[in-house]
């Protein structure tokens, strides 16, 4: 067999590795003093060096003299500072003032409250003045620049690197070692990709993108060896998610399911899945239908499962996960689901509960036929809260009595064993790690070895890309469609006196006979934050504008039971209006409701809002989402528009992204360990699919790289994460 990307001939030259292990201070020119220097920086290697990316590039084709530039426009200006002065104006405002010569013409740079500004100007000659160029009576000026110091340097693409006060390096210093590097220390450093791939996807090689991205003569250089470098970075995490998965099936011993009425040959229509389907009073969505297939050809195989079903709010993803679980009951198994909270684990629980009443009560006899038993699929919920009765809940869980067990990521701690556990399902409202999922699959694996499928359920849809990234190392199935019947949900943005209006349609709706909720963000009153208690709000509305209402009260800190008594009377229309904090953000269903007031929505974010809002437009009638906010920020201005414009989850997320960044797709531990210095999962989106296709094949191929030992060893060292690295130990 022809192997794509492996055994190919390897560029000679010096690893990455290689200078990673080389201390800074062996460079000419770099003694005890300027180490420190780099080292606060970060910079101890150089490795550190190379990876050590300039900020921006300043272009000098694109550099206008003063007096030819357009006005208004942003410019970049090459000159001599001089005549630095700083006044206080009237108010205390600090006023920082300069002179800009270009060698022909004047400008005026003036600093508003940046008194460092004074320090740095009187200690630099050259530098280069990014900002838009106006005109200030007869003079040229800009107003609050961006000021980079050039020095001597020359060429035409003059890189600016991050700088830090403490450090006592400066730009230059740093050039100057990247010089050395690269004419004394390193001829040429070596590719760790195939020639095939670098000719596939229209990359340079790795010496002459380190060299460029560093001493580049054009921008367009400057964007090449960018590209590659990025490309290096999405790619090593690539390699290691799909390795994961990789792993997963090679280390592995999983439970082949019988997932009738889902596959195979079988005519057996007798089946648990097949009863409980025909009790439903609705049919599955053509995508629930796809979803659940997927996931039957997954639990069928006697290779675990490890798959995520993302699906917009209301997608029906709870029936799809239910299906998912009574595939490992028909087969004899049991099956968990983890909820991230006590809340929704038993909303969770009373959901299920509710679908398997309604099946046992309508088809016992279809039932019976299967398991040949009078006792129907039993369901537990055991959570911390559970007082006495956890020992008993445990108890069944070890015996088999309960079948499917709900409840917090505690269910797979110690102390709790099942008889046969065929499948867990993890409700990730917020994202785990990569780490946190393996720890949860290992405890899954119980007595007899085998190790359970995983069904993995995220709340809130995130991007493709972020997917594949977070989500890397498992199968993505996608809920792509609401069930039949929604009317889209009305989204308003309101603020000042306009916010009645809502609360007028709300008095409206609930003459109609309909329902509502009204949303606050905290549960008390506090000083610091300036938002609406739900206690206090509750008040003011029972006494004020909603007076003539049924209005009830649910927050976090009140106890299950009370939670439980006013959601009932709720859901049994004895209350018109609920007053809620977000304990009401998942899992509630009353089709009735087709109100939502949320108040200071700004304090939200997108998801969440989004969440917020799927409570309501579940059945026939329209339904109306208010969102009170005076949002001066602007960020929740865009926020809130996103809201109005749409309600597709995914296009939500994209958006959240954007206005928000990475921060929100990798957990803090994550971001720590992951070496993206150049690569955006914004910006870069499209080449995340292109390095995992690469990295899926050259897996495919070599699922230990031991064909391609420099590589291996570049993951190995360049990851600090030590699950990853362990990945390649072996
Ligand atoms: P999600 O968990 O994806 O937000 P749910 O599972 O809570 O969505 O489903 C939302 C509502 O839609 C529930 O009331 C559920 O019973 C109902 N539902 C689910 N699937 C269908 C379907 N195929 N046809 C009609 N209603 C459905
Ligand atoms: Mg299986």
């Amino acid at each position: 067999m022809e192997h794509m990307y492996d055994g190919v001939i390897r560029s000679q030259g010096t690893t990455l590795v290689e200078l990673t292990k080389i201390p800074i201070e062996t460079l000419k020119g770099i003694g005890p003093t300027r180490s420190k220097g780099f080292n606060a920086l970060g910079v101890y290697t150089l490795y550190d060096l190379v990876t050590y990316y300039p900020r921006r590039y300043i272009d000098r084709t694109r550099q206008s003299p003063i007096t030819e530039a357009a006005l208004d426009r942003e410019i970049v200006v090459l000159g001599t500072v001089s005549e630095v002065a700083t006044r206080r104006l009237k108010g205390g405002k600090m006023l920082v003032e300069a002179r800009l010569f270009d060698g022909h013409s004047r400008c005026k740079l003036v600093f508003f409250n940046q008194a460092w500004r004074q320090r740095q100007l009187s200690h630099v000659k050259d530098v280069a003045v990014f900002g838009k160029l106006q005109r200030f009576r007869s003079d040229f000026q800009m107003t609050n620049p961006i000021v980079d110091t050039v020095g001597d340097r020359t060429g035409i693409v003059v890189p600016i690197y991050p700088m830090s006060e403490k450090a006592q390096v400066s730009t230059w210093d740093i050039h100057r070692a990247l010089k050395v590097l690269f004419e004394e220390v390193v001829p040429k450093l070596q590719d760790s990709l195939p020639h095939k791939v670098l000719d596939e996807f229209d990359l340079i090689e790795r010496d002459n993108a380190f060299r460029s991205v560093h001493f580049a003569d054009s921008i367009d250089q400057v964007v090449a060896a960018r590209r590659r470098l990025i490309f290096d970075e999405l790619f090593r995490l690539q390699l290691t998610l799909v390795a994961r998965k990789a792993r997963y099936i090679r280390d592995s011993c999983g439970i082949a399911h019988d997932v009738t009425p889902f596959m195979g040959a079988s005519l057996r229509d007798e089946s648990l899945v097949s009863a409980f389907l025909s009790s439903l009073s609705f049919s599955l969505t053509r995508a629930q239908m796809r979803v659940v297939g997927e996931i039957a050809n997954d639990m069928a195989r006697d290779i675990p499962m490890h798959r995520l079903v993302q699906g917009d709010v209301g997608s029906g993803k709870t029936l799809v996960a239910l299906l998912s679980m009574l595939f490992s009951v028909q087969s004899g198994r049991q099956a968990a689901l983890l909820a991230p909270t006590e809340v929704l684990a038993e909303q969770h629980f009373l959901s299920l509960s509710h679908y398997l009443s309604e099946f046992v009560t309508r088809d016992n006899s279809a039932y019976s036929l299967f398991q040949g038993s009078e006792r129907g699929v039993n369901v537990g919920l055991l959570t911390g809260s559970l007082g006495v009765k956890r020992k008993k809940v445990t108890e069944q869980i070890r015996s088999g009595e309960i079948d499917i067990a709900v409840g917090t990521h505690a269910l797979l701690s110690e102390g709790v064993s099942f008889r046969s556990l065929g499948l867990v399902v993890i409700d990730e409202q917020h994202r785990f790690g990569v780490d946190q999922r393996s720890v949860l699959r290992s405890r899954g694996r119980q007595g007899e070895g085998l190790d359970p499928d995983t069904l993995v359920m995220t709340a809130t849809p995130i991007p493709r890309t972020a997917a594949m990234t977070v989500y890397g190392d498992l199968d993505v199935s996608v809920v792509d469609e609401l069930p039949p019947g929604r009317t889209p949900i009305k989204t308003r943005w309101l603020s000042g006196e306009s916010e009645k209006s809502a609360y007028e349609h709300l008095l409206e709706a609930v003459r109609d006979g309909g329902q509502g909720y009204v949303v606050c963000p905290l549960v008390e009153g506090s000083e610091k934050v300036v938002a609406k208690s739900a206690v206090d709000e509750f008040e003011r509305l029972r006494t004020g504008p909603l007076a003539s209402l049924r209005l009830g009260l649910m927050h976090g800190q009140m106890s299950s039971d009370e939670k439980d008594k006013v959601m009932d009377a709720f859901r049994h229309y004895e209350l018109d209006v609920l007053v809620a904090t977000t304990v009401i953000e998942v899992g509630v269903d009353v089709p009735n409701a087709t109100i939502m007031i949320i108040e200071d929505a700004d304090r939200f974010g997108i998801a969440q809002l989004h969440q917020l809002r799927g409570r309501v437009g579940r059945g026939k009638k329209a339904s109306y989402c208010y969102l009170l906010s005076k949002a001066d920020r602007e960020q929740a201005e865009e926020r809130l528009k996103a809201l109005e414009r749409s309600s597709d989850g995914f296009y939500l997320a994209e958006k959240d992204l954007e206005l928000r960044g990475e921060g929100t797709i990798f957990g803090t531990k994550q971001r720590g360990n992951n070496d993206l210095k150049l690569a955006s999962l914004v910006r870069d989106r499209e080449v995340v699919p292109e390095s995992r296709r690469v990295a899926e094949k050259i897996i495919a191929e070599d699922p230990t790289l031991s064909f391609n030992p420099e590589l291996k060893e570049e993951i190995r060292e360049l990851f600090k994460d030590e699950d990853i690295r362990y990945l390649f130990l072996g």
